[in-house]
C-alpha cells in the first residue's frame, strides 16, 4: 500500500514550499488510499530547535493535513543508524575513513588547480598514505563505498527520466567523524523503516536521490519512486524568500486567510487539472496525480490568493468562515455575544472581504457602538442635509412592530416617497448613522442584524 511521507529539518516555521510539498505527499497519499507519515529530521542538532517543530507542526494543523504516523524524530533513532552502518561496515560496503579535514582541502586545491572537478577519490595516494598511518585511535568517518561502474537511473515522478554515472559520484559520508549520521543516509533508512513508497520532496534533493538509491541498493531494500516539486519563486521571479511577505503558514492565518483558500492555492501552484481553479478538498484529492504536477518554477501571486480567499469567504458555511474568524475578533477584542450570530454577519458581509482582517472589522459595528462617525462620509451624508430623512426614518423605524428587512425596506421606501429624495439621499445618510461608516451591504439587511435598539439609538445620535 502507498505511504508517503514529509520531512521538514525543523530549522524554521513551516514556509509556503514546504507546506506545498507537504499537501502533495499528503494528497497523494489520500488519492491512493495510502497512508501519510510526518518525520522530523531534527539530525542536526545545532540549527534544529523545539519552537521550529511546534511551529511546523501547528502550521499542518491549521491546514489540516493530519499524519496517520508519527510524528518520528531521527535523533531518537541513532541505535537503528548505527545498526546499519555496522552492517555495511561488516560487509565492506562502507569503510572508515581516517583522512583528516585539512588533507582533504589540500587535495581539492590540488583538483580545482588542475581544473578537475573536486572530489573524494580514494584512491589518491595522499588518501591512502593517510588511512595507512592511522592508529587505533586515530579519528576516523564512515564512507559509503559508492559503485564505481554503471549508471544509476530513476524515473522521477515529476521530472521523468533521470540517469547519473557513477563515475560522478564520490563515496559518501554516512557518519561522521563526531558519530552524527548523515542526512543521506538517515533518510534512506527511515524511508525504508517506515516502508515509504513514495518520496515527493522539493526539487533541491534531486542531487542527492542518485546516492541515496546505491544505499538502498546496498542494503537490498526497495528503492521508493521519486517524485521532485520545482520551486517557488516571488511575484518578482527571485526565489521565494522572508522578502516577499509572508511565508511562514501562520503569517497567512494572521493575514486573515482561511486554510481551504491557502490549500486550494497551494495545490494550484504547480498543479493544473483542466482549466479549473477552485478545488474543494475532496475534488484535489480526486484529481490529485504527481504526472501533473509541473516541472517548472511557480511564481506566487498575492492577487490570485486573495481572490481565492474572497471566494471561499464567500461560499464555505458560514460555520466553517466563523471558526477562523474568531481568532481575528478575538485579536480586536470583538465580543460577539452582545449581537446578531457572527455566521448571519459573515453571509451579509462576507462577500465584501478578501481576508478575515477586513471581515472582523467589518463586523465591528453589530457588536459594537461607537462614539463618533467616520470623519469623511459624516461630512458627506450627514449634516445638515439629512436631518429631515433621518428624522422621518427614525420615526418610522421607533413605530415598526415587526423588525423584518422587508419592513425597513419599505421605511426608507417610504421616507424617499414622503420627502421626494432620491435613495442616495437617504441610504446613505442611514448608512453613516448605523454603521458609523459609508460603505456596508444594503441598509436594510444591516439595520436588520443591528437591532432596533441599536439603531434607534444610532439615529438618534446622528440627530444631535
Ligand atoms: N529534511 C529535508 C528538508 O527539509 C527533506 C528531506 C527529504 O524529504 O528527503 O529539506
Amino acid at each position: 500500500t502507498v505511504k508517503t511521507r514529509f520531512a521538514p529539518s525543523p530549522t524554521g516555521f513551516l514556509h509556503v514550499g514546504g507546506a506545498r510539498t507537504a499537501l502533495y505527499s499528503w494528497l497523494f497519499a489520500k488519492h491512493m488510499g495510502g497512508e501519510f507519515v510526518l518525520r522530523i529530521e531534527d539530525t542536526d542538532i545545532e540549527r534544529s530547535t523545539q519552537e521550529a517543530i511546534d511551529a511546523i507542526m501547528e502550521g499542518m494543523e491549521w491546514l489540516e493535513l493530519n499524519w496517520d504516523e508519527g510524528p518520528y524524530y531521527q535523533t531518537k533513532r541513532f541505535d537503528r543508524y548505527n545498526e546499519v552502518v555496522d552492517q555495511l561496515l561488516a560487509e565492506d560496503k562502507a569503510y572508515k575513513c581516517y583522512c583528516p579535514k585539512e588533507l582533504l582541502d589540500e587535495i581539492r586545491e590540488e583538483q580545482m588547480a588542475a581544473g578537475v572537478k573536486p572530489r573524494y577519490d580514494a584512491n589518491h595516494p595522499k588518501i591512502i598514505a593517510a588511512n595507512a598511518a592511522a592508529t587505533a585511535d586515530s579519528p576516523f568517518c564512515i564512507r559509503f563505498r559508492n559503485p564505481k561502474e554503471g549508471t544509476v537511473i530513476f524515473d522521477d515522478k515529476i521530472r521523468g527520466h533521470i540517469e547519473i554515472a557513477n563515475s560522478e559520484l564520490d563515496d559518501l559520508i554516512i557518519r561522521r567523524t563526531d558519530g552524527s549520521p548523515t542526512y543521506n543516509f538517515c533518510v534512506v533508512i527511515d524511508d525504508w523503516d517506515m516502508g515509504i513508497t513514495q518520496v515527493v520532496r522539493g526539487e533541491d534533493h534531486i542531487n542527492n536521490t542518485p546516492r541515496q538509491i546505491n544505499i538502498y541498493k546496498a542494503l537490498g531494500a526497495p528503492v521508493p519512486e521519486f517524485a521532485h516539486c520545482a520551486m517557488i519563486l516571488g511575484d518578482d521571479g527571485a526565489k521565494l524568500s522572508k522578502r516577499h511577505g509572508a511565508v511562514g503558514v501562520m503569517q497567512y492565518r494572521d493575514d486573515g486567510f482561511l486554510p481551504h483558500a491557502l490549500l486550494n492555492y497551494l495545490v494550484r501552484l504547480g498543479w493544473s487539472h483542466g482549466d479549473q481553479e477552485i478545488f474543494s478538498l475532496q475534488e484535489m484529492i480526486d484529481c490529485f496525480t504527481l504526472e501533473s504536477v509541473s516541472k517548472s518554477a511557480s511564481a506566487f501571486n498575492t492577487d490570485k490568493l486573495l481572490w481565492l480567499n474572497n471566494h471561499y469567504i464567500k461560499t464555505e458555511a458560514p460555520e466553517y468562515v466563523a471558526k477562523y474568524l474568531q481568532w481575528h475578533l478575538d485579536q480586536k477584542q470583538i465580543s460577539i455575544e452582545n449581537g446578531p450570530a457572527i455566521t448571519e454577519v459573515i453571509t451579509l458581509v462576507g462577500e465584501r472581504c478578501n481576508t478575515l482582517i477586513e471581515l472582523a472589522e467589518q463586523s465591528r459595528y453589530f457588536y459594537q457602538d461607537f462614539s463618533e462617525f467616520e470623519a469623511g462620509a459624516a461630512k458627506k451624508h450627514l449634516r445638515p442635509v439629512a436631518k429631515d430623512a433621518l428624522a422621518l426614518a427614525l420615526a418610522k423605524v421607533e413605530a415598526l412592530d415587526e423588525w423584518t428587512t422587508e419592513n425597513l425596506h419599505a421605511v426608507t421606501t417610504q421616507v424617499c416617497e414622503e420627502l421626494e429624495l432620491g435613495m442616495g439621499k437617504v441610504g446613505m445618510p442611514l448608512r453613516v448613522a448605523v454603521t458609523g461608516q459609508g460603505q456596508s451591504p444594503s441598509v436594510d439587511a444591516v439595520m436588520q442584524l443591528i437591532g432596533k435598539e441599536r439603531v434607534v439609538a444610532r439615529i438618534k445620535m446622528a440627530l444631535d
